[in-house]
């Protein structure tokens, strides 16, 4: 298993507002599969509060509340620097669905991923 570590660019996108920004951080990876995954998608950083922290730089009046889930601050996509790979997105979620189907959406997606570095 090897671990490695890339930068990843994290484009972020407040629904309410169209404001959007670029988040540069480390990726981890290992044997190739991004296995920061699951905390984009359902860890902390699915969260509002942590992702308007992101998306505002830190900008203390711009924080959302924490309700720990929410689709306020969307990610359209993570791409990893060096080879260009969409690592992950948020963007074909219909922002007009329900919470229930963009869990389903959600969980199809990670398993698609899961199967694809099986
Ligand atoms: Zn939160």
């Amino acid at each position: 298993m090897a671990k490695t570590e890339s930068k990843i660019a994290v484009h972020l996108r407040d629904t309410r507002n169209g404001y959007a920004s670029i988040y540069h951080t480390e990726g981890y990876f290992e044997d190739g599969r991004f296995t920061d995954y699951f905390w984009w998608s359902g860890g902390n950083n699915r969260c509002d509060c942590n992702r308007s922290t992101l998306l505002y730089e830190g900008d203390k009046s711009k924080e959302l509340p924490c309700d720990c889930g929410g689709n306020i601050i969307v990610i359209d996509k993570i791409v990893r620097i060096d080879t260009g790979e969409i690592l992950y997105s948020e963007i074909e979620e219909e922002e007009n669905i329900t919470d229930e189907e963009k869990q389903r959406v959600r969980t199809i997606k990670e398993k698609e991923y899961r199967d694809k570095y099986k």
